[in-house]
């Protein structure tokens, strides 16, 4: 079978890879459809690391995707060969302590799609192939009405329905978004489902403020040509209840702590390619700020597929470009560039 290799900084190659079979009795055998370039991959492919997680070439990225069942293991019964289906790229082992406090998102033998290993933990490839074996629990059933590329973008799409759950906010309360990428705009789209009354989003690019007007954003900036923070506090003198830092940018962060009201909640999601960030400790304290991190997701596949089923969004507004594994190359280096307004990126499988 073809397997697309990350080969060296800033090289995809397609090559041959051996084709991985059935072992344990709850195992799935996916035939990969549809595949999203994420920023994480980006930064492999550009830094060949995340943190302490370092890239030994030649190595599998891809961690977004959906696919359709080729074989299942013999204790498999929710799902059958021909099911189109989502994959949650986590692989935890529910038995050890962080398992068993039900953060199963930091379990300690945790393996995620396309992320190597680190000192700390281990490493898997990614789905960037055309086909992976993944146990029954990280895979769910894709709704008819969804392609395979929608279903790919249920992965991000639970990381912005996640970040609303632990920043806690409540029914009619505000928020900001500080970019919106198709994280920012996973948050903006899960914000429906906890009833928010107003969703400010900020960027720098002309298409992802549109299509963050465009799914229901109260007010959108532009920061390279407006100072985002004053207008925003000038629509609510009172500040946000919750920002969702979407950027990894420390310059997002401060603008985090300046949009909040006393007692909220700086919700921080990007991830900065640099080792420390900052804050103003006088605004943090006086404000009593609550900073809570996000690591990608903890049970909200199920969650996820249920709200949007409720409440379909428009996902075509995402879906921007779209490549053959040929032209991996050409996708990578595409959202590496933040060229010709891409949202998200697709690598496709026939
Ligand atoms: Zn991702
Ligand atoms: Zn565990």
């Amino acid at each position: 079978m073809k397997a697309i290799y990350l080969t060296g900084l800033k090289r995809m190659e397609l090559g041959e890879s051996r084709k991985p079979e059935i072992q344990q009795p709850h195992d799935i055998l996916i035939k990969i459809r549809s595949v999203g370039v994420c920023g994480s991959d980006i930064h492999y492919f550009k830094h060949g690391q995340i943190g302490r997680q370092v890239v030994q070439f030649p190595y599998i990225a891809g961690h977004e995707c959906s696919g359709e069942i080729e074989a299942v293991g013999a204790k498999v019964t929710k799902f059958k060969p021909g099911n189109r289906v989502i994959i949650d790229p986590a692989i935890s082992c529910f038995k050890c302590s962080q398992c068993r406090s039900g953060r199963y998102h930091t379990c300690k033998n945790l393996r995620f799609l396309g992320t190597p290993a680190s000192q700390t933990s281990n490493g898997l490839d990614g789905c960037l192939q055309e086909y992976i074996v993944m146990p029954e629990h990280s895979v769910f059933h894709l709704p008819d009405e969804y392609s395979f590329e929608d279903g790919a973008l249920f992965e991000p799409l639970t990381i912005g329905y996640y970040s609303l759950l632990k920043s806690e906010v409540k029914p009619d309360q505000t928020i900001a978004i500080l970019g919106t990428g198709p994280i920012g705009l996973s948050v903006l789209m899960a914000g429906k489902f906890f009833h928010i009354k107003s969703s400010y989003t900020t960027d720098l690019i002309p298409e992802r403020i549109n299509a963050a007007k465009a799914l229901g954003s109260t007010a959108s900036f532009n920061s390279n040509t407006t100072n985002s923070v004053d207008e925003i506090l000038q629509l609510e003198p009172d500040g946000m209840d919750c920002v969702f830092e979407c950027a990894g940018q420390q310059e997002t962060i401060d603008q985090g702590i300046n949009l909040l009201k006393p007692g909220g909640t700086l919700v921080l999601i990007g991830i900065p390619t640099f080792q420390r960030i900052s804050g103003e400790i006088d605004l943090l304290r006086r404000k009593e700020i609550r900073i809570q991190n996000i690591r990608r997701q903890n049970v909200c596949t199920e969650l996820t597929i249920q709200a949007f089923q409720q409440q379909p969004a428009n996902f075509n507004l995402l879906k921007t470009h779209h490549f053959t594994p040929a032209r991996a190359q050409e996708a990578f280096e595409l959202v590496e560039n933040y060229q010709d307004g891409v949202i998200k990126a697709f690598i496709n499988w026939d």
